[in-house]
This record gives structure tokens, C-alpha cells and sequence, in this order.
């Protein structure tokens, strides 16, 4: 779904597909750099990675094995409760292994705070984070996030896998929603 088929849901684009792509370019790069030749595996968190996972993966310049988690977040609500529960665990043993968790955006850092140190728990070689967005004013928790996409203003944003009430995950942009979405 492009930005012309929101109608007047769409209140403006903050990201473009074009900006989203390049940037993931890079940070595919970038991540490469770092875990090429060795054990990695990428871990997406349902069910706003996915957009994230497919395009950074088919831009590393090699292979690497993903696997996802389910965690329960926000509901159908636009605030962060704070309270984690695994609804879909790894399939995957991690013992040993370079963990690379990518994730669709850092919000107050509750969520992904409980959920490196649940998978550092499992004794693996390594536990880094990559998120396409950061809400830095938003930040509840001191996180170490080691690759950022980009970070953006305080405000609820849908698109390029992240919802508002399960809709708006397929608009290709990333952009806020017109106020009478949420009335
Ligand atoms: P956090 O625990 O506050 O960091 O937020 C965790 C989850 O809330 C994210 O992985 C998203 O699924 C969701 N979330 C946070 N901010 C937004 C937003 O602006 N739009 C859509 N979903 C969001």
C-alpha cells in the first residue's frame, strides 16, 4: 500500500521506502562487517520485524539463519504496558551462538530490555540489537541498541510492518496517523 491509498488516515510520511531501503543497505553492511564467518543467528520479534528482517536480510552479502520470537506488546492501545510474555519462544538453541535480534522500533525500551535478557540468560555467545526506528525521547530503559535505522520524534507512527490496531503494517512509508483514526 502506497501513501495514496491511505486516504485521509495518513497525517504525513516521516520515512520513505526509498530512505528505509538505502539505510538498511547500510546497516546490512555494517553487520556483515561484524558477523561475517561467524555463528549468526537473526531473531525477529512478531509482528513488526517483518518487513524489517526480509529487506536487511536479502541485503547482507551472505547467509544467515533467522528465527522469531512472539512477545505480547501493546494490544490495540498506542502505549507501551511495560509487561512481557513470550507467546511464540525461538525454535532455535542459542547456547553458543551470536545472537542478532532486529526489531522494528526501540519505543521505551521495555519490551526489548526484558527481551535480551531473557535470550542472554540462555547463554549465548553474544546479544546485539538492530532497529529500523528509535524513539529516544520515549526511553524508559537504558538500552544498548548497536545499529539504529533511524531515530525519530516522540509520536506514533504505522507502516513498513508496524500497526495501529493490526492496520497500516503493508504502507510501504513510515508515517503518523490523522487524528480521527484513534476517536
Ligand atoms: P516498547 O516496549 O515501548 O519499546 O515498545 C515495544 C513495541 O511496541 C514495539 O516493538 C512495537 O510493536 C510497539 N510500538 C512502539 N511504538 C510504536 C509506534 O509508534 N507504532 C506502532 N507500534 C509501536
Amino acid at each position: 500500500m502506497d501513501a495514496a491509498h491511505m486516504g485521509g488516515d495518513l497525517e504525513k510520511v516521516l520515512i520513505t521506502e526509498e530512505e528505509i531501503q538505502r539505510r538498511l543497505e547500510e546497516l546490512a553492511a555494517e553487520i556483515w562487517a561484524e558477523y561475517e564467518g561467524k555463528d549468526v543467528l537473526l531473531v525477529g520479534v512478531l509482528k513488526g520485524a517483518v518487513m524489517v528482517i526480509a529487506d536487511l536480510m536479502r541485503a547482507l552479502p551472505g547467509t544467515a539463519p533467522m528465527d522469531w520470537m512472539a512477545v505480547s506488546s501493546y494490544g490495540s492501545g498506542t502505549k507501551s504496558s511495560g509487561v512481557v510474555r513470550i507467546l511464540k519462544d525461538l525454535d532455535t538453541d542459542i547456547t553458543g551462538r551470536h545472537v542478532l535480534i532486529v526489531e522494528d522500533i526501540v519505543d521505551s525500551g521495555l519490551t526489548l530490555s526484558w527481551i535480551r535478557s531473557n535470550l542472554e540468560s540462555r547463554s549465548p555467545a553474544s546479544v546485539e540489537i538492530c532497529t529500523l526506528l528509535r524513539k529516544p525521547e520515549a526511553a524508559k530503559v537504558d538500552i544498548d541498541v548497536r545499529w539504529v535505522g533511524f531515530d525519530i520524534p516522540n509520536e506514533f507512527v504505522v507502516g513498513y510492518g508496524l500497526d495501529y490496531d493490526e492496520q497500516y503494517r503493508n504502507l510501504r512509508d513510515v508515517g503518523t496517523l490523522a487524528a480521527h483514526v484513534y476517536s
